[in-house]
Formats: structure tokens, C-alpha cells, sequence
């Protein structure tokens, strides 16, 4: 089956933005900056720094008047250590400030706004450059660039809405000529539609595969299920928290590594997986700061190429694990993460004010279950919504309970709730951890966060 193009002129338009006028000026840059000695990337990260801080001051009326208010002028900063000298940005300070935090002088009409999409309270938008847009994802064709070369046939499989979500027959996917790109839509894929997908991945004969976690891992138990042994060049994951366990069954599963990328809406922050499958923060992209939160870091950064609105020391919410023993022969100067454990709202929090992130390995060695998503909206119980396999048994059921008490506390009410279907958020995100206690601020909750051991 040939599938049908996308009507060209919007992909272009796409492709345009992506690949624009500054796509490969920002290609080169990023090449040079990854062979930078230490000392080296710390001159460009302070250039980069100085100049981004002396733009703010002069465009951008919240930091005029933060600096004002601080008694700081912008030559103040020279360095990532003196951004202590500014208190953090968080989400609620950019709804409250949108206005303020906007360059009047650089916003036109090639500047995107994107929003957040989260599960509680307003979501928070952002505006990023023409530039900006190349920048990133000159950033992620570095990556990208391990096992990929553009005109390399790849199936993109995310929360975008491809075909209208009425449509309940094939095709549910479109071909994207500019980047020899199959864009399947991850909405569609289920049960009934999976046979449809296969045959599709099979007659395009893809090397790559670009996708949420969930959907590459839907995708694979989908191969599993009906016996196809496919290989795949590389899996490149993104959006989503990539747990260990569905690490290696896509690994398995298509004979091949998954490179994973951490970002967010904010682009304050990227970590991505090297060729050795080890979490790098990629130094030259923003000034990335861990700030201890129990015994993990909450993930907090300063973009250096977006100064339509620049985001200085803005807090993500998504936390860390850091092992300072880690080290990768990879070649790279960058500081390594041990794994991306929670993401904003991505946290279950116990009767004793304990908030746990990662909760997925309550999950782990409970068989039948094909979809699970942790749902809290009252502190004292969780419950536990699961789209069940034909199998699914009483000692199933038990085993969830088990896992999650021990993995959460034995104070908390656990449910167990079976479902037909577990709705994506509105950008097609799966969600393993919905938080819906949302007159409780993370801060305010308590402050000690546990991680939970690897199940
Ligand atoms: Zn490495």
C-alpha cells in the first residue's frame, strides 16, 4: 500500500522551520562545541551567558525590572555561578508574567508559541524564535546523527493527530517526502488497527523509529504479538519518562538500542543518551542546574538561543538521579545523569507527605497488564487504573496492590480499576502518573522525594 502524501505545502512550511536558515549555521556550532575541552565550553557557555542577560535587561520588561529590584546591573553575571545571584523562574511566575517576559522588539510572525500541557492549574505558554526552532533541532540531529542520516526511511510515531481522529479505517499514516518520513499517528493504534500498522512498517521497510515510549513500546508488543521479527538501525525516544523495562523490550524487540532525548515545552534543558547509551546534559544548549531534592535533583536551566523570551533559571519540576561515580568512555566532557526518574506532575504523594516518582516498577513482573496509569486525587489513596490483557486474574489484581503498598506506604487505600482505554493528556502523551491533587503545591506537600528502587 503506497501511503498517500501530505499535501504539500504545510510539511514544507514544517521542514522550513526546522531546517531553515540557521539549521546548519547551529549544526556546525554544536559539532565544535561537543569537542570543546572543560575550560573551553565554559568560555562559550559565559559568552553565550553575558549576551543573553544583557539582551534580557535591555528587551525584556520582568527582567529590567527584576535586576532593578535586585540592584543588579547585567554585567553582574559573567558566569553560571553568578545566576545564584537571581531566584528561580517557575511556571506559575511565567503564566502570572507572560506579558513581561515577551521581547515586544524581537516577537514577528515566524515565532511559534508552545504550551504545556499540564495536568493541573493554567497551562503556561512560551514563545520561541524562527532561530530558535533550528536551533533545536540542530541539537537533535546531533544526536540523531549516531545512527541517522537525513533521507534515511523513518517511521515517526507520537501524539500528533495525522488523520482526523474520526477515521476508523487505514490509512492512519501520511508520507512526509521532505525527510523520507513515514508519520504514523499514534492515536490510532490499537487491537483492531495494529494488523493495518504492521503491514504498512513492513511494505515501507523503515531503519529508524521516532516515537513516544509508549507508542514505541505499544508498537513492539504489537510485533511480539504477531510473531514479526523486525530490525530496526536505531529507536530515538522522546517526551516520555523511558523506564528501564520498556528500554529493553523495544530493544529486543527490533534487535536494536534506544537512544532516549529529555526535553521539555521550556527548552531550558536537554539530556540526551551518547553512542553508549549513557544520559549526557548537553552543556551547550542551556546552563543546566541539579538542585537536591531529597536524594535526587530537580532539573533547573537557563536557554542560551531563544531571546524572544528568555526562561533564566527556570525550575522544570522533572527530577534526576545522579550517580557522581558514573563516568562514560564515550569522549564526552559533558556531566552524565544516571536516568530521568519524574517528570512535572509525575509523582504520587504518600499520607506522609513522601512524593514518589517512578512509580511505573509497580507495574513490574505483574503479567496481563498492557496499559497501567497510577491515578491520585486524594492523598490517602491511590488508584491504580489498568487496561487488561485476557488473563488478567485475582492474583494480578493482588500483586498491584502488593507492589504499590510497598512502593508507596502502608497507609495508603490502593484501587485497582480496570478500564477499556486510558486517555492520552490533549498532546497525545501517554501518562503513567496522573497527580489531580491540585490545591496541594508540590513545595508545600512535603519536601522529602523518594525514588523508588529499581524494580
Ligand atoms: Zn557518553
Amino acid at each position: 500500500m503506497k501511503p498517500k502524501k501530505l499535501l504539500g505545502l504545510e510539511y514544507w512550511v514544517k521542514h522550513w522551520y526546522r531546517h531553515g536558515l540557521w539549521f546548519d549555521h547551529y549544526s556546525q556550532l554544536l559539532q565544535k562545541t561537543a569537542a570543546l575541552s572543560p575550560q573551553g565550553l565554559q568560555v562559550f557557555q559565559n559568552q553565550r551567558l553575558q549576551q543573553l542577560v544583557r539582551e534580557a535587561y535591555r528587551d525584556i520588561p520582568y527582567y529590567r525590572d527584576l535586576f532593578s529590584n535586585l540592584k543588579l546591573k547585567p554585567e553582574a553575571i559573567q558566569s553560571a555561578a553568578d545566576l545564584k545571584k537571581l531566584p528561580y523562574l517557575t511556571k506559575a511566575l511565567v503564566v502570572a508574567n507572560f506579558d513581561k517576559l515577551v521581547s515586544r522588539k524581537r516577537r514577528n510572525f515566524l515565532c511559534k508559541v508552545a504550551k504545556t500541557s499540564g495536568t493541573t492549574g493554567s497551562p503556561a505558554q512560551f514563545v520561541r524564535s524562527f532561530e530558535a526552532i533550528n536551533f533545536e533541532n540542530a541539537a537533535a540531529w546531533r544526536q540523531w546523527r549516531l545512527k541517522d542520516k537525513p533521507g534515511t526511511r523513518r517511521i515517526t510515531l507520537r501524539g500528533e493527530v495525522v488523520v482526523p481522529m474520526r477515521q476508523s479505517e487505514p490509512p492512519f499514516w501520511r508520507f512526509n517526502p521532505t525527510n523520507q518520513e513515514l508519520l504514523m499517528c499514534g492515536f490510532h493504534l490499537n487491537d483492531q488497527t495494529a494488523e493495518a500498522y504492521l503491514r504498512q512498517i513492513l511494505d515501507f521497510q523503515p531503519q529508524i523509529l521516532s516515537a513516544y515510549p509508549s507508542n514505541a513500546y505499544a508498537l513492539a508488543r504489537y510485533f511480539q504479538r504477531h510473531k514479526i521479527s523486525y530490525q530496526l538501525k536505531a529507536v530515538f525516544t522522546s517526551s516520555e519518562v523511558l523506564s528501564p523495562q520498556v528500554r529493553q523490550f523495544i530493544e529486543e524487540t527490533f534487535q536494536t538500542r534506544v537512544y532516549d532525548w529529555y526535553g521539555q515545552a521550556e527548552r531550558v534543558a536537554a539530556i540526551a543518551h551518547c553512542a553508549k547509551g549513557t544520559y549526557h546534559i548537553q552543556e551547550d544548549y542551556s546552563l543546566v542546574e541539579l538542585m537536591p531534592k531529597g536524594p535526587n535533583f530537580e532539573i533547573a536551566g537557563t536557554h542560551l538561543f531563544n531571546a524572544v523570551m528568555p526562561l533564566i533559571r527556570y525550575r522544570t519540576g522533572d527530577v534526576a538521579k545522579v550517580n557522581p561515580e558514573q563516568t562514560c568512555d564515550c569522549g564526552s566532557h559533558f556531566r552524565t545523569v544516571e536516568s530521568i526518574d519524574g517528570r512535572d506532575c509525575d509523582f504520587i504523594v504518600t499520607p506522609e507527605g513522601y512524593h514518589i516518582s517512578a512509580a511505573n516498577h509497580i507495574f513490574h513482573g505483574v503479567a496481563h497488564v498492557l496499559e497501567g496509569q497510577l491515578y491520585q486525587e486524594d492523598m490517602t489513596c491511590l488508584i491504580i487504573k489498568v487496561v487488561a490483557g485476557s488473563g488478567f486474574t485475582e492474583e494480578d489484581r493482588n500483586r498491584l496492590i502488593r507492589n504499590a503498598r510497598e512502593n508507596t506506604s502502608e497507609k495508603m487505600r490502593i484501587l485497582v480499576e480496570e478500564v477499556d482505554h486510558i486517555p492520552r493528556s490533549s498532546n497525545g502523551k501517554f501518562q503513567s502518573i496522573v497527580n489531580r491533587l491540585s490545591d496541594l503545591n508540590a513545595d508545600e506537600v512535603g519536601t522529602e522525594s523518594i525514588a523508588l528502587a529499581l524494580g
